[in-house]
């Protein structure tokens, strides 16, 4: 068994950088940029008014209230020929350039209209106020977005204003997901006596989906190594095959051997973490395997600490692990595993700090208390004993971004 962090650092050793591809922005969302993007004008492009209201000459208004002649009108997407003189001002709307000669912009529930050719500025106001100054942003040239950086909505807003209508991204990797076990049925079935519906598929699927990957389904293999082959077979091309169960000790445990027959060498076949020691991972060329346990818990408690970070770090991304948290322990946790634990809890800011209220689970089988919890409590192998009150290290999941308030 070797522990976690080691195994983490040998998975990202092993884990291909993927070649880039181009993509239209519409299709960027969830992927990874692959290039370094830089703005291609200044940001704002001119001198840009923050308010409806009247460019001035602040000078003009230092004592208020200053009647000015209005000169003229700047909507936005004009551009202003006038120039604004002493004693004058002219009429402009949010987003319009800020014509020459005027340094600020008084908002119109400032002013009043004193007669058709005149407004009375009710307040002064600072040099510079409400006027966004050209390039003070961001200057054409500047580096707006790193390579690395998964495409979310802000994302997505930086690159279109710079024009990027198409962007390098890494390609996406492929997983290909084989499930094992001679007592998974498929989920419209009815499980008939000693079997269970296959709930890992379905699950590391939507994690893999998640993380980024594209996912082909190999269906689910009988504990035979011939079968177990054959259907791994199915998995050629892609970048990493991803199996559940058949891993741990047990006679029907195949999905080594048959990775091995496949030509799979083998970094590591035990990882002292809990749920899940049994986690196998393998490499052919440039191909990765991970045969993850078969507990419902275990299975995706493992991808989410290895599979998810082989699978960004395949496509570039630099934070491959779930963000990591303080949290005061709001009950007691025991780890009697010697392995590193990693115990469900809901995380919560809560009278000024972050706490975790420990989910009732019943182990590694128990995937309803696991889809309770926002967080993985991880306790090392050493601390067999936390009590209420001490503090302890959260792994945030997916979820906690969805954390509705209700009662816990
Ligand atoms: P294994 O790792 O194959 O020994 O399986 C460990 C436990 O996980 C057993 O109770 C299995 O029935 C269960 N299990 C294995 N595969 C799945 C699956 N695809 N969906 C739900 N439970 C599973
Ligand atoms: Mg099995």
């Amino acid at each position: 068994m070797i522990p976690v962090e080691e195994a983490l650092e040998i998975v990202l050793r092993e884990a291909p950088a993927l070649p880039a591809e181009e993509v239209a922005l519409e299709d960027a969302l969830g992927r990874v940029l692959a290039e370094d993007v830089h703005s291609d004008a200044d940001m704002p492009p001119f001198d840009r008014a923050a308010m409806d209201g009247y460019a001035v000459r602040a000078t003009d208004v230092a004592t208020a209230p200053a009647v000015l002649d209005v000169i003229g009108e700047v909507p936005a997407g004009t551009w202003p020929e006038l120039e604004v003189g002493p004693g004058e001002a002219v009429r402009i709307m949010t987003g319009a350039p800020v014509p020459t000669g005027a340094t600020a912009v008084q908002q119109v529930e400032r002013t009043r209209a004193a007669d058709e050719f005149r407004v009375t500025i009710l307040e002064s106001v600072a040099h510079g106020a409400h006027v966004a100054p050209r390039g003070s942003e961001v200057g054409a040239g500047d580096l707006v977005l790193e390579r690395g950086r998964r495409v979310d909505p802000a994302t997505v807003a930086v690159l279109a204003s710079v024009g990027r209508a198409r962007v390098r991204v890494a390609r996406r990797p492929v997983v290909a997901l084989l499930v094992t076990g001679d007592e998974i049925v498929e989920v419209a079935a009815v499980p008939g006596p000693g079997q269970i519906r296959n709930s890992n598929g379905p699950a590391v699927a939507a994690q893999a989906l998640q993380a980024g990957a594209e996912v082909r389904l190999l269906g689910v293999a009988g504990d035979d190594l011939v079968a177990l082959r054959s259907a791994l077979e199915g998995g050629r091309g892609a970048d990493v095959l991803l199996v559940s169960g058949g891993v741990s000790a047990g006679d029907y445990d195949l999905v080594e051997p048959a990775l091995e027959e496949l030509g799979f060498s083998f970094l590591f076949t035990k990882v002292a973490v809990k749920p899940g020691a049994p986690l196998v991972f393998g490499k052919r060329g440039t191909t990765l395997a991970f045969g993850l346990p078969g507990n419902p818990v275990s299975a995706q408690v493992t991808f989410e600490l290895f599979v998810r970070a082989a699978l960004l770090r395949m496509q570039g991304v630099g934070g491959v692990s779930p963000p990591r948290v303080e949290v005061e322990l709001l009950g007691p946790l025991k780890n009697r595993s010697g392995r590193k634990a990693h115990v469900p809890a809901r995380v919560r800011f809560e009278a000024g700090r972050l706490v975790a209220h420990p989910v009732r689970s019943m182990g590694s089988g128990d995937l309803v208390a696991h889809a309770k919890a926002n967080a993985l409590v991880a306790l090392d192998a050493e601390r067999t004993q936390a009590e209420a009150g001490e503090a302890a290290e959260a792994l945030l999941l997916g979820r906690f971004l969805e954390d509705d308030g209700a009662p816990i």
